[in-house]
């Protein structure tokens, strides 16, 4: 599913966000994705600095929390 976001933004792009921070991730981060393992679904980003922090991400699609 691809929904444009950033309105008025001038990146075209559509990066992804942290599911832990929401911050948006650039390219050249060192981010991990990985399906969700609840549901399978839903695409999970983490971010550099959550990752070492190994901070609690929350699935959009069924809410599950998972380090
Ligand atoms: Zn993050
Ligand atoms: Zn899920």
């Amino acid at each position: 599913m691809m929904f444009a976001e950033s309105r008025g933004m001038s990146s075209t792009i559509s990066l992804p966000t942290c599911s832990c921070c929401h911050r948006h991730i650039m390219p050249n981060d060192k981010c991990v994705k990985f399906n969700c393992p609840n549901c399978g679904t839903d695409l999970i980003w983490r971010c550099e600095s959550c990752r070492e922090a190994a901070r609690n991400y929350t699935c959009s699609s069924c809410n599950f929390q998972g380090p």
